[in-house]
């Protein structure tokens, strides 16, 4: 049963992850009352953030935590290479300019970082881990909420906005067996993508979404930009388009997070069911190419594929949280895996043949290729032929969706004509589509959070400000 709306509220944020958090807090700094409504109990609040390790931001020389500057030149260009230009330039922009200053605000909001330990991703420059990681990041942004005097409402899953003539007006979420209206002078989407919605997933993909995992929250389903694109909402990106990774294949179906992610593609070949290979595994740095990866496995046949290395690479990468599959002989190796034996044998002695001397340096693009070999391996490449043999199974992991709402440089969105919404807003995966239009940099998504969350908290508060001096002079 529908109760009455009983309360109002300056800010009305969807979702209390990265996005939500620094919404609500910089909208609380400019004087705005603020509710947060998040879907999850509050065990599991905050989404895909609680699974975060690091945040990519530009600085000008190294910190206490950052090994060397990272301009927003260089910045910008990882972003230009890696989306191959789909990018809304202004906002990029303003993105990397912004992400100057976001570590220290968002150190003054009671998040702690550390140096980045070793590993394949290699990020010290470049990206700031949080201390504790993701969870510890969430737990002190919501202490920090809590402080302020934010509201926070866990199992509150938003359901229905009432949006008149592009201006919100209330939004009714759902809480046990009630469905309860709040009325926001301003409303901000931080609500995550459609990743974990597999119905929607599939109309996007068809069925092979169904051999598709989830790599986080099972809570971001994508009902808020449902209800926003009813209303009228311009959106932008594909909906195929995604973060995905290749993950372990007997990961579970949602939140097997960080642990469930494999590092070594760079270290072996990867094959498909029929035992061949089909894209360059050393195409590129790892944070700048391990994205491809959940979209070239879901381009196979079954949607998986398994990464074949051999003793020596065993300890070069991060372990997953499942142990390899292993066998002494390369055609053992297949028969564990079901391929066929002769195919796989034939697939890495092909490979063997066409490797060329060089000098290994997984920290580099070093000059271990092949020659002659399709598709190449052109970076690392080193003959799988010491014993014993191992494999992962991966499938296509889905990180988050690029389907999102268009917004401007106040992170408001933009209703269909083009026109900015009079009170809506929107921060992190909801608009992360903005500026990746395809492929990712490796703590990226965060940066988009943290930095459109704390515009859209700003915008919104004055917004709510000059609303109710408006409303005390009338
Ligand atoms: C395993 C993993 C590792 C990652 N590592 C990194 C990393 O190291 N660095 C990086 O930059 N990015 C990383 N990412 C991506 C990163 O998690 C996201 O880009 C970022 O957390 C998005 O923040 P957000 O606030 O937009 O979404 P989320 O953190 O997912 O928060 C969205 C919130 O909205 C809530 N919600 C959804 N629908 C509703 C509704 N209808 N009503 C109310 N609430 C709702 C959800 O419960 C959730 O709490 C990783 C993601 C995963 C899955």
């Amino acid at each position: 049963m529908k109760k009455a709306a009983a309360r109002i509220y300056d800010v009305v944020v969807a979702g209390g992850g990265n996005a939500g958090l620094c919404a609500a807090i910089a909208a609380r700094r400019a004087g705005a009352s603020v509710l947060i409504l998040e879907s999850a109990p509050k065990f599991y609040r905050g989404g895909n953030t609680r699974h975060t390790r690091n945040m990519r931001c530009a600085h000008d020389s190294a910190t206490e935590t950052l090994t060397g500057p990272y301009t927003e030149e260089e910045f910008y260009d990882d972003l230009l290479r890696v989306t191959q230009g789909n990018t809304d330039q202004e906002l990029a922009r303003l993105m990397i300019a912004e992400s100057r200053e976001i570590l220290a605000w968002i150190a003054e909001q009671g998040v702690r970082f550390q140096p980045s330990l070793g590993g394949t991703l290699s990020l010290g420059r470049t990206n700031s881990f949080f201390l504790g990681g993701g969870r510890a990041m969430l737990n002190a942004l919501y202490i920090t909420a809590e402080d302020l005097g934010i509201a926070i409402e866990y199992d509150a899953q938003v359901v229905a906005l009432e949006i008149d003539d592009a201006c919100f007006k209330s939004a009714t979420y759902r809480q046990s067996e009630e469905e309860i209206s709040v009325i926001g002078k301003t409303f901000i989407a931080a609500s995550g993508g459609f990743e974990s919605n597999f119905e929607w997933m599939k109309d996007a993909w068809g069925e092979i979404a169904d051999n598709f995992l989830c790599r986080g929250t099972p809570y971001n389903r994508g009902v808020v930009l449902k209800r926003l694109m009813e209303a009228g909402v311009r959106t932008i990106g594909e909906p195929t388009q995604c973060h995905a990774v290749a993950i372990d294949a007997r990961a579970p179906k949602y939140d097997g997070g960080i642990i469930t992610r494999l590092d070594c593609v760079v270290f072996g070949i990867v094959v498909n069911r029929n035992a061949g290979r089909f894209y360059d595994e050393g195409e590129d740095i790892w944070p700048k190419r391990y994205a491809v990866w959940g979209r070239l496995v879901a381009q196979q046949p079954g949607q998986i594929a398994y990464i074949i290395f051999d003793a020596p690479a065993l300890d070069r990468f991060m372990p997953s949280l499942f142990p390899p599959i292993t066998a002494p002989t390369i055609g053992g190796l297949a028969a564990e895996l079901g391929l066929d034996p002769e195919a796989l044998e034939r697939t890495v002695a092909a490979f063997n043949a066409a490797v060329l001397p060089g000098k290994f340096d997984a920290s580099i693009l070093d000059d271990c290729r092949t020659e002659g070999l399709s598709p190449p391996k052109s970076h690392w490449a080193q003959k799988i032929e010491t014993s014993p043999y191992y494999a992962y199974p991966v499938r296509p992991g889905i990180t988050f969706t690029y389907l999102c709402v268009k917004v401007d440089r106040a992170s408001r969105v933009l209703m269909q004509n083009g026109k900015p919404s009079a009170n809506m807003f929107a921060a992190g995966e909801a608009m992360a589509g903005n500026v990746l239009g395809k492929g990712y940099a490796a703590g990226m998504g965060m940066t988009i959070g943290s930095v459109f969350g704390r515009i859209a908290g700003r915008e919104a508060g004055a917004l709510a400000a000059r609303s109710r001096s408006a409303e005390a002079m009338a």
